[in-house]
Parts: structure tokens; sequence; C-alpha cells
């Protein structure tokens, strides 16, 4: 951890590996508060960055000792002296496209007698496909983690963003963007409509769009405002008119789904009205499940279905019987082309998002358990019976509940069932996906 206030971050490299690209992309970054001190002249390659509430200077020492020297092999080395002496955290920057230089040999060593915290970033990665292809070969230079970036387009981007944040140790005053921001990524099949879906949302009333997301066409996150909520809206479209081969694209959007998935609290299925769940669609929701993510399940298109009572019953309860065990997540019909149910979303991303990141008293979780165990005795496991001694809370996004018990093993999923739905009632849990955990009391 990278303690005091505002540590500065040194982005060394050659010329042309696209330090000044990223330095753009930090501090242009919606997500980045980037603070001009006032009476100070600003300097371009001199910013303070503000990224998840952690603060730190910018410097990029390219931009800064600007001279034609710059070419030279050996003013890099100086680059990387004066870093390891100045800065409190190092961004070293290479260039996927060109492959490993001497020079990077030779930054790496002298790199190496410093503890200071170092990213080894290896910039020009512009997809996941590049890099499979690019990135190995960086690994000759001997070092255990290298961050694959495109400065230009963004990938990589937030997971280097995010390792650098979580070194640097957090400020006590509340810069940076809302505590509460309800991460909301928009899933579903190409021409499901979620592109119409978001511009319907953005177009709303009483929406304020604080902010859109650099300029490249990959980034697609809208940071908004409504009431005095705010939220992030990550859309997973656009992606799949990129590529060529339609085998590529599938890849490429599932990797795209996955990213989004990482960083959303509540995933947002969007399902064609017209055609029903696809498998496309239940494969995204099993990913969705799998990271624990709360869900919304949207049945867009729903004008199409405008007075056709029958089709519409029909198609609901599909939803019902193709997702058994989503019970929980709430189904919306909606129609992004003509707004129907689109002003009832965000009372109900409220809610769920309330449910997610609920946290319980374990007093009030004991006496649950209790009434619990009372009301339906626990079964009998290898002739004793089973005990619950007691519990709490371990996580949040989803809630997560440890119990703790005289045999895990004898544990059976209708008694697990039948607890995790007295938790889901008496903490009012009935919207998120809930998790209890049964270890063994040593
Ligand atoms: P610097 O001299 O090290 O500051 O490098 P620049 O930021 O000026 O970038 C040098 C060149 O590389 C420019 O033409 C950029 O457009 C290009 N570039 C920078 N980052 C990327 C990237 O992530 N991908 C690709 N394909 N090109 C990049
Ligand atoms: P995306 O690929 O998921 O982003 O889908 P788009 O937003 O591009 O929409 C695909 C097509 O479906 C477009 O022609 C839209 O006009 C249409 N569309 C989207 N939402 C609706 C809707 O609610 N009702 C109807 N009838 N058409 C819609």
């Amino acid at each position: 951890m990278v303690q005091g206030n505002c540590p500065m971050v040194a982005l060394i490299g050659r010329p042309n590996v696209g330090k000044s690209t990223l330095f753009n992309r930090i501090t242009k970054s919606r997500k980045a508060l980037v603070d001009p001190t006032p009476g100070v002249t600003r300097d371009r390659h001199y910013d303070r960055v503000t990224w998840d509430n952690k603060s730190f200077v910018l410097v990029d020492t390219g931009g800064i000792d600007d001279n034609p020297e710059d070419l030279l092999v050996g003013h890099i080395r100086e680059q990387a002296l004066a870093a390891i002496e100045e800065a409190d955290i190092i961004l070293f920057l290479m260039d996927g496209r060109e492959g490993v230089t001497p020079a990077d040999y030779e930054v790496v060593e002298i790199l190496r007698r410093t503890r200071k915290p170092i990213f080894h970033v290896v910039n020009k990665i512009d997809s996941p496909k590049q890099e499979v292809e690019l990135l190995a070969q960086f690994y000759e230079l001997g070092i255990e983690k290298l961050w694959s970036l495109s400065a230009e387009h963004s990938f990589g981007f937030r997971d280097l963003m995010d390792g650098l944040s979580a070194i640097i140790e957090g400020e006590s005053d509340d810069e940076g963007l809302p505590e509460d921001l309800m991460r909301v990524a928009f899933f579903g099949r190409p021409n499901v409509g979620k592109s119409s879906m978001i511009n319907r949302i953005l177009g709303e009333e009483r929406m304020v769009v604080s902010e859109i997301s650099g300029t490249t066409r990959d980034s697609v996150d809208t940071l908004l405002t409504h009431g005095k909520y705010n939220y992030l809206l990550i859309d997973t479209a656009g992606i799949r008119r990129k590529g060529k081969t339609k085998e590529k694209l599938e890849k490429f959007s599932i990797l795209k789904s996955l990213a989004a998935l990482n960083k959303c609290d509540i995933a947002v299925i969007l399902i064609d009205g017209e055609e029903g769940i696809t498998e496309q669609d239940t494969k995204v929701i099993g990913y969705a499940l799998e990271h624990g993510r709360a869900l919304i399940i949207l049945v867009n298109k729903w004008d199409l279905l405008e007075g056709d009572k029958k089709r519409q019953q029909q198609l609901l309860s599909e939803v019902g019987r193709q997702l058994p065990f989503l019970g929980f997540a709430p189904v919306l019909t909606v129609s992004a082309k003509t707004g129907y149910g689109i002003k009832r979303l965000f009372p109900v991303i409220g809610s769920v998002y309330r449910q997610y990141r609920a946290v319980f008293p374990t007093s009030a979780l004991n006496r649950l358990l209790r009434e619990a165990i009372e009301n339906h005795s626990p079964p009998i496991y290898k002739n004793k019976r089973l005990k619950f001694y007691y519990t709490s809370q371990i996580g949040t996004s989803p809630p997560r509940f440890v119990i703790m018990t005289n045999s895990y093993k004898g544990v059976h999923f209708s008694y697990q069932r039948y607890l995790t739905n007295k938790f889901r009632e008496g903490l009012g849990l009935e919207k998120v996906p809930i998790q209890l955990i049964f270890k063994d009391k040593s």
C-alpha cells in the first residue's frame, strides 16, 4: 500500500509507446476526476487524478522533457533512474506491436533496483485476440505480472486503473465517484434492443447524463444521475459489428460480456419478446449467476405483442419455465420503441441494488436462524441430529452468510433451500441471489 497524500505516478517509456495517449485517457476519463488546482498553471503533462476515491498525481515524463534526445536509448535510462528517485509508483509502458526491444530489457533491469511498485504495461494491445498474439513474448523479460493495455481503445484500462488505485491508500474525504454508484450492465443478443433501450433511458425525463466516456467506439459506459441516485450504465452492444467472421464475433462478444459482468452489480438481460428466450440468453444468465450478480429480466418489444394476451401469457410462462432457478429476478415487460415500462425500471433497479448491498446485524440473523430451526427441525444425519449453532454475514454483493454446523455434509439440498427461503423472507431479500455457506464448527 502506497501511503501518504496523493502519491506521484510516473509514466515512463520510449517515445511512441503511447504515454501521452494513456496520459490523456486517464486524465480525460469520465471516471477520473481531474482537479485543476486553482492558481497553478496547468501543465498538460502533469495532473491530479482521483480514481475510486484514491488520488494521485500523474506525470508523463516523456512529455515534460520533450527534446529530440528522447529518441536515444540513453534517455529512457535517465528517465527510469529519475522515476526511481522521484516517483512513488512507476508505470512502464512498452509497445506490444513493436515487440520486446533491447531498451525494454535495460529498463526492466534498472527498475529491479527499486522496491517501489512498478506496473509493466504492454500497450497497443487493442483486443483480447491481440493479447493472445502479442503479450506472450514479453514474458521473456521475466516479469511476473504484465498488464496488457490499449491506451487508445481502452482495452485493459479499467483493470490497470483498478490495480493502481488498489495500492494507493484511500483518502478520508469523499472525492471521486459517488460511493453508492449502481453499476448496471445490459446484455442480450444482437438486435434485441440494447442500444434502443439505453437511448430511451437517456432520453427519460429528469435523467441527468453527467458525462459520456471517451471517444473510442467501445467506451460505452454512461454515468447517470436520477433523483439522488447515481448509475453507471454499461452497454455491451456495438461490439458485434466490428469483427469479420461470425465465430470471432461470438467469442469477442462473450468476452466482452464477461468483462462487463465483472464490473457490474446488476445484469439487465434483454429478451426479445417476439422470439422468446434463446440459448445465448440462458448462457449469459448462467454466467451472471456464476458471478453472483443480481439480475433483472426485460422482455423487450412488448409493443409487438399488444393485444395478443395469449401470446403474452405464453411468453411469460416460458420465461418462468426456462429459468426456474431465477425465481428471484424481477421480470419486466418493456418496449424500447414506445417507452412502455421504462419508468418502472429505475425503481426496480434501486430496490434490487439495496438488497444486493444490504448488511444485517448478527443478532437479527441468529434470531432468524433459531426461528427457522424451531419451525422445521433439521434432519438426522448419521444418527445425529444436524445442529446449526450460529450465523453471520460475511459479505454483500450478493449477501453471503456463513452458518456454523456440526456437519456441513449433512445439510442436504432440501434443508438448505428451506433455510435460504427463510433468510430471503426474513431479510427482505426476495429480488437477489443470496448465498448460505455451511461450515463445521471446529
Ligand atoms: P508517446 O510518444 O510515448 O507519448 O506516444 P503517443 O501517445 O504519442 O502515441 C504514439 C502513437 O501510438 C500514436 O500514433 C498513437 O495513436 C499510437 N497509440 C498509442 N496507444 C495506442 C494503442 O493502444 N493502440 C494502438 N494501436 N496505437 C496506439
Ligand atoms: P441491439 O443490437 O441489441 O443494440 O439492438 P438495437 O437497439 O439496435 O435494436 C435492434 C432493432 O430492434 C432496431 O431495428 C430497433 O428499432 C428494434 N427495436 C428495439 N427495441 C424495440 C421495441 O421495443 N419494439 C420494437 N418493435 N422494435 C424494437
